[in-house]
């Protein structure tokens, strides 16, 4: 057995973990609320909020009293056997959507193959055999499993990994007429994020969703849209769809859905869960009662109209700032974004690794979108004095990172 050598943590995950991240040198030790506390007793406010997972913040009271009380009567009892929690979920999830069914698994990956799997198996019933091609998008993120992958628009996190699942094909962010000219009586879906959150936090346009509106009336395929990480209030609607009008068939859900358990889930249209049967699909751990039961909790909160009335204001106070700080420092070439994913654009003068370094010094957690974007996630709770002092530290990293 490896023997350790090492007394830190970042040695010892060097030499006890796969070396598959880029981990900063840091060791949490605390979250409390939108702030996260190191070993030596730093305080750090928490704008990247687990990868959009934590949006009702660190040790959320809700959160821990579900845990709590879900703890006292099963973890697990598998998908045989109807349980409440799931129930109790899916009817939360589907009041607040308008859709029908709901599928629970345990990720955003598994999420959106439950969709690319369903969507298939709804022609294949159906004696459509031809529906195979996905239609995507280029700089799309969906995950990392196979079929996830596939449907990536990233060829770069493809590599190396051999043959793929067929059929998908990618067309450039907001570009119709590309789209228009992929789309056929062959088109299984279009599949699409709602925000384009990891490809550069990049808004979905009206004239593409009109698009895809009428390109499903008019060829019959259905729309699968990926709200992993842009779902659950993140743009201020309960769904990104709902905000946009996007006519979906499925979705696919996760991130802040189990309140930092591992939960995700596909919700589906009745003509869809129509065409499925049992054993079509299934999942050991999907759905465990733990993490439905903090599911219920977390729903409950984003779902209240005043919650999502604050995800707005503060998105709104957010930008404003954030417009502020684009007008004064030179290399930042604009702001992105709406809700609470939002984004500063930045030229090649200014890595954003240099700034998000500058803002850890400053006591603030932010991330990194693709094409040298910073990307701001902060808790869906987060509140007007904490924007207030995230701006402050923004400013101030900044200052430092062009001095
Ligand atoms: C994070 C993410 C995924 C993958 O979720 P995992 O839980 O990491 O599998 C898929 N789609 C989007 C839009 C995401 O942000």
């Amino acid at each position: 057995m490896a023997q350790s050598l090492a007394n830190s943590v970042f040695e010892e995950d060097k030499q006890f973990i796969a070396p598959l991240y880029g981990k900063a040198n840091i060791e949490f030790v605390r979250g409390e609320g939108s702030y996260l506390f190191d070993k030596n007793g730093k305080k750090y406010l928490d704008f990247v909020a687990g990868i959009a997972v934590n949006a009702l913040g660190h040790q959320n009271a809700a959160i821990k009293k579900a845990v709590e009380e879900q703890m006292d009567s099963f973890f697990h009892i598998s998908n045989l056997y109807p349980n409440y929690p799931q129930v109790n979920l899916a009817k939360a999830l589907l009041a607040a959507t308008g859709f029908d069914k709901a599928f629970f698994c345990n990720s955003g990956t598994e999420a959106n193959e439950g969709c690319i799997k369903f969507a298939r198996k709804y022609f294949d019933r159906k004696g459509e055999k031809n529906r195979q091609k996905i239609v995507t998008f280029i700089n799309s993120f969906h995950g990392r499993t196979f079929a996830a992958l596939s449907a990536t628009g990233q060829p770069a996190i493809r590599e190396g990994f051999g043959s793929m699942p067929g059929d998908f094909v990618h067309v450039p962010w907001n570009d119709v007429a590309a789209l228009k000219a992929e789309v056929n009586n062959d088109t299984c879906a279009i599949m699409l994020e709602s925000l384009a959150a990891e490809g550069g936090v990049m808004t979905v346009s009206d004239e593409m969703v009109a698009a895809i509106n009428s390109l499903k009336k008019e060829f019959g395929c259905l729309v699968i849209v990926d709200e992993v990480q842009a779902g659950m209030g993140r743009l201020g609607t309960f769904l990104g769809l709902q905000k946009h009008g996007i006519d979906a068939d499925l979705v696919s859900l996760a991130k802040a859905l189990g309140g930092g358990l591992p939960l995700g889930a596909v919700l589906l249209r009745q003509k869809v869960a129509d065409q499925l049967k049992a054993g079509d699909h299934g999942t050991t751990f999907g759905g465990n009662p733990v993490a439905c039961a903090v599911g219920l909790a977390v729903v409950n909160q984003i779902a209240k109209p005043e919650f999502l009335a604050n995800v707005e204001a503060r998105s709104a106070q957010l930008k404003a700032g954030l417009e502020a700080i684009a007008a004064k420092f030179p290399a930042v070439k604009g702001v992105r974004g709406e809700g609470l994913i939002l984004g500063l654009a930045l030229d090649e003068t200014l890595p954003v690794g240099n700034v998000i370094a500058a803002a850890r010094d400053e006591g603030m957690m932010v991330l990194s979108a693709k094409g040298n974007v910073l990307r701001l996630l902060p808790p869906l709770n987060v509140s007007a004095a904490e924007c207030d002092e995230a701006l402050t530290k923004l400013d101030a990293a900044f200052a430092a990172a062009t001095k």
